[in-house]
């Protein structure tokens, strides 16, 4: 017979232990939800896989968790008949962690514990957490498919110098599926309880679809006594079929733990059932923190998908547009064929009619928080404002919408905060003032100390300081909004019309005629390095400045595409 092999773990699943096992005590329970919420996901994807092949099930189709506990042993399992691991996937899945951008993320951990452990849930433990509780953990596992005598035992303690080596050794397995044992710590013997489990799952796992089972208790003889029957803990209904008046705020949060496999609490959610050509449901939150590998660009993004109720892939990003990458949540479509792929999606009208729906749902819940819960859309704007910025020019039928959404910095605070929305602005407009003035610079320092400004403050005109990358593509097509052009002050020949006094362009005029000469002298010896030499009342402090022509690109965006190499 075969022996147990043992292998090393990647060097960042051994930070991520060591520092979970020291940081995570308070949150101690949740290492229940996060394996009671892996063996729903090892579900789900069984049904979805069986859809294709129907023997997967083998003879045992009704998919179920359970929790078990054993007093003498101080172990508990938690068991499922969903897809299972082979060999190789428990050394890949449990071994190592394969999101990406997982390096940068560890190396900007700082040492201090405190802060570190406000880090680490950010990033989400998921199957680890099983070492808060935990000094040895044992997975049992076959996958689906395989015979029974190709299961695996992956073994890994935390005790001794063993810690940061597991073993995997081959078992045969005659249940498809997996069951993980926890040897409990040493001080964890309050959790060898039917009650104090039973009370963890309704807490955090309610909201799983499939039944979480535990063995029925008795009151026998003045103890308590574990019977053989089975008994549904949970509600074990897809918590998006349920009305919403019967879910809680704290359901619909741990929901979003599941599906988003996020540890903080959502932000804001949405839930509505659409009826008419396609009926879906939609279930869709804003995170309240932007995942640390939001800028990568193989981040995982997009919807969960279930049709009908049944799984059918997990980030399905054709269901939103790009720019809101960063919602996460469920639709459930009772249209779409269960054997619908990625493929499939990319050309499916109904799938159009789902996203422009999700699109539009999610929109008018930043408006609600906009004007209804004015601090949950600061947080919004400083996680996702720069991501959500892309859809000026990504979203042409909701563009107005999303303008009046978008939030900047300007000279009325002058400070590098993004709170002025483009309706604030024209609220504030000066008498006679007909355009919405920007600048864009490379950092918030340069836009607002831009000679170009001067004119402006003083005359108390309120400009948009922009310094986001992104600001050069919104400005770029967002020429106008409810009816006010957006205008570069630092383009051609500004003109400020009506707010430019007689007196002032008088007084011009004069400058013109008298310094004729020095310009004269100027063109002619920066002949090859500008187009022309222009006395202007635009400065009040600087000597000179750069403007571009009217219809040439800008100096900041020339600069943005010279660094990209264009
Ligand atoms: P996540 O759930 O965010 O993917 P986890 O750390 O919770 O991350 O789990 C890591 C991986 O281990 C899962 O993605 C899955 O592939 C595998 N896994 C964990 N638990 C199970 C299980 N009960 N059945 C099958 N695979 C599992
Ligand atoms: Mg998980």
């Amino acid at each position: 017979t075969a022996t147990a092999q043992t292998m090393n773990f990647q060097a960042e699943v051994k930070q991520l232990l060591h520092l979970m096992i020291h940081s995570l005590y308070s949150n101690r329970d949740i290492f229940l939800r996060e394996l009671v919420s892996n063996a729903s996901d090892a579900c789900d994807k069984l049904r979805f896989e069986a859809i294709a092949d129907p023997a997967l099930f083998e003879s045992d189709s009704e998919l179920k968790i359970r929790v078990s506990y054993d007093k003498t042993a101080r172990t508990i399992t938690i068991a499922d008949n969903g897809i299972g691991m082979s060999r190789d996937e428990a050394i890949s899945h449990l071994g190592t962690i394969a999101r990406s951008g997982t390096k940068e993320f560890f190396s900007s951990l700082t040492g201090d514990q405190k802060k570190d452990a406000n880090l680490i849930g950010q990033f989400g433990v998921g199957f680890y957490s099983a070492f808060i509780v935990a000094d040895t953990v044992t997975v049992n596992t076959r996958r689906a498919g395989l015979p029974a005598d190709q299961g695996v035992r992956w073994s890994c303690s935390m005790s001794g110098d063993t810690a940061g080596e597991y073993s995997v050794e081959p078992i045969t397995k005659a249940d498809r599926g997996t069951e993980i044992v926890l040897h409990l710590r040493e001080d964890q013997d309050e959790l060898l309880s039917g009650f104090k489990l039973r009370s963890i799952i309704r807490e955090y796992s309610d909201h799983i679809l499939q039944p979480v089972v535990m063995k029925k208790e008795e009151w026998k003889d003045g103890g308590q006594v574990v019977t053989d029957e089975d008994e549904t803990v949970n509600q074990a209904s897809a918590l998006w079929t349920r009305s919403k008046s019967d879910i809680s705020d704290e359901q619909y949060a741990e929901f979003y733990k599941h599906v988003a496999h996020d540890f903080q609490d959502p932000l804001a959610w949405s839930h509505a059932r659409v009826e008419g050509r396609h009926e879906y449901t939609q279930l869709l939150y804003v995170p309240s923190r932007a995942p640390f590998d939001m800028w990568e660009r193989n981040a995982r993004h997009g919807l969960k998908l279930y049709v009908r109720r049944v799984f059918i892939m997990d980030d399905a990003e054709k269901l939103l547009p790009a720019y809101l990458r960063f919602v996460r949540g469920v639709v459930d479509s009772a249209d779409l064929p269960l054997n619908v792929s990625r493929e499939i999606l990319q050309e499916s009208r109904d799938v159009d009619t789902i996203r422009s729906g999700c699109t539009k749902k999610v929109l008018s819940l930043l408006e609600d928080l906009a004007e209804n819960q004015k601090d949950k859309f600061t947080t919004f704007w400083k996680e996702f404002g720069r991501v959500f910025k892309e859809g000026v020019g990504e979203d042409q039928a909701n563009r107005d919408k999303v303008a009046g959404l978008l939030r900047f910095a300007s000279t009325h605070l002058d400070t590098e905060e993004q709170s002025v929305s483009l309706a604030d602005y024209i609220g504030r407009m000066k008498e006679g003032q007909d355009k919405i003035y920007y600048v864009t610079a490379e950092t918030f320092k340069a836009a607002k100390n831009s000679p170009h400004l001067e004119v402006f403050r003083k005359k108390g005109i309120e400009v948009l300081l922009l310094s986001d990358r992104v600001d050069e593509w919104v400005v770029g097509n967002l020429t106008e909004f409810e009816g006010k052009p957006l205008v570069s002050v630092a383009k051609g020949g500004l003109d400020l019309g009506a707010l430019e006094d007689e007196e002032e362009k008088k007084a011009l005029e004069r400058d013109e005629g008298e310094f004729k000469p020095l310009v004269d002298k100027l063109k002619a010896s920066l002949l090859d390095r500008v187009k022309e030499v222009r006395i202007t009342h635009r400065l009040t402090e600087s000597p000179a400045c750069l403007v571009s022509d009217e219809f040439d690109i800008g100096g900041n965006l020339a600069r943005i595409l010279k660094s990209a190499g264009q």
